[in-house]
């Protein structure tokens, strides 16, 4: 196939455009490097002659049509978007303006293309695939699963750019006949993750025995996914899933915010010993409740399970160890990241540098 994948440059969409390659289908990868994008996998990508990549800004909807004749794809699987709940707080117009209004860029276009289509069996193959988050649902209870039909109930500017978003997509199916696909899926982790995130801020500070800051009291709940197995979940939706249908994507893993920290502390520990103090769990420091801070989320996936198969390989007590193992060899790439000027986060990213 030709598959056009938005925000390949970013942490999930690299792990995307990695697999569709090795499965040998050609890829444009359309991105506007925003501050979360890692230039690495671009010159790792470069290697394939049957990937392509583009520097166009979603939000710019006169640079797309060429790019959709040009490359004339079967399949677009959309993840660009503004990603950082924190920053949603703090600025939400870039989460309006990319996960709204790039995302109705992006449908448009894809529209006049697939109407432009002549083969009957072209249209009909076509998809346009939504990557979407469990964030939209809204919170939990300490009991249940957000299943396919679970309500809308977004609470950070975020999951509301995002569950509009999704709402678009859906509409685009049901007024005009697109054949979409949206997924909603839970917390990711793995390689490659930009370091504001929760698991390779706490690697990344803990490594240099940094204060660790965890919001609230910790006892929020995320089910988490290896990036890995959502990058198959994907591949698996956009070749078997049924067109106009949601498919929920989780890691039947849900942990704690501070049992996460302290399992990071516990595998930094036993790789690099800390000098500061006697184990790396003293540093963890209570910091003020996010604004509208979810409680927690949990994912019902046995819709994708039954229907199309999916199920996560990985369990988050393996997925964390790679993880911070490769954090851990990975040092240039995280320094090079702090090294340039960004806004920082909330939480902050080290800015001293790391020890
Ligand atoms: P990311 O922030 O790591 O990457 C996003 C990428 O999109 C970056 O490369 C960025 O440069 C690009 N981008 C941003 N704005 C753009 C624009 N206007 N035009 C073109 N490119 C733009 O994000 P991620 O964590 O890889 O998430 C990817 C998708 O998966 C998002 O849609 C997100 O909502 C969804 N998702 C993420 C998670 C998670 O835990 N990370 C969970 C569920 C769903």
């Amino acid at each position: 196939m030709n598959i056009m994948i938005t925000g390949g440059a970013g942490f999930i969409g690299a792990h995307v455009v990695r697999r569709a390659l090795a499965d040998g289908h050609r890829v444009l990868n359309i991105d506007n490097l925003s501050y979360a994008a890692n230039y690495a996998v671009l010159d790792e990508f470069k290697e394939y002659d049957h990937y392509q990549f583009t520097n166009v800004d979603l939000r710019n909807h006169n640079s797309l049509p060429a790019l959709f004749q040009e490359f004339q794809p079967n399949a677009i699987m959309h993840l660009a978007a503004e990603t950082h709940v924190d920053r949603s707080i703090d600025g939400p117009r870039a989460f309006i303006e990319t996960n709204i209004i790039g995302t109705f860029n992006l449908l448009q276009t894809a529209l006049s293309f697939w109407r432009s289509l002549k083969d009957d069996a072209a249209r009909k193959a076509f998809r346009f695939h939504h990557i979407s988050t469990d964030e939209v649902f809204g919170t939990l209870a300490d009991t249940g699963y957000f299943t396919e039909l679970t309500p809308y109930d977004p609470h950070s500017p975020y999951a509301a750019s995002k569950a509009s978003s999704d709402h678009l997509v859906r509409s685009w199916g049901d007024t005009y006949g697109l054949p979409v696909l949206v997924t909603n899926c839970s917390n990711n982790y793995g390689p490659g993750q930009f370091p504001e995130k929760l698991i390779p801020l706490m690697i990344i500070k803990g490594l240099s025995e940094e204060k660790l800051p965890v919001y609230g009291t910790g006892k929020n709940v995320r089910d988490w996914l290896y990036v890995g197995d959502h990058a198959a979940a994907l591949m698996t939706v956009l070749s078997r899933g049924q067109v106009g249908q949601t498919y929920n994507i989780g890691g039947n893993s849900e942990r704690t915010n501070i049992d996460i920290v302290n399992q990071i502390c516990d595998l930094l520990d036993q790789r690099v010993p800390p000098e500061s103090v006697r184990s790396r769990r003293e540093l963890i420091t209570f910091v003020s409740d996010r604004p509208g801070h979810d409680f927690r989320y949990a994912m019902d996936i046995s819709k994708i399970k039954h229907d199309l198969g999916w199920a996560p390989i990985e369990s988050f007590d393996t997925g964390i160890i790679k993880t911070v193992d490769w954090y851990l060899k990975e040092r240039d790439w995280w320094m090079d990241i702090q090294s340039r000027t960004y806004n920082g986060s909330r939480l902050g990213l080290a800015s001293e540098g790391v020890k």
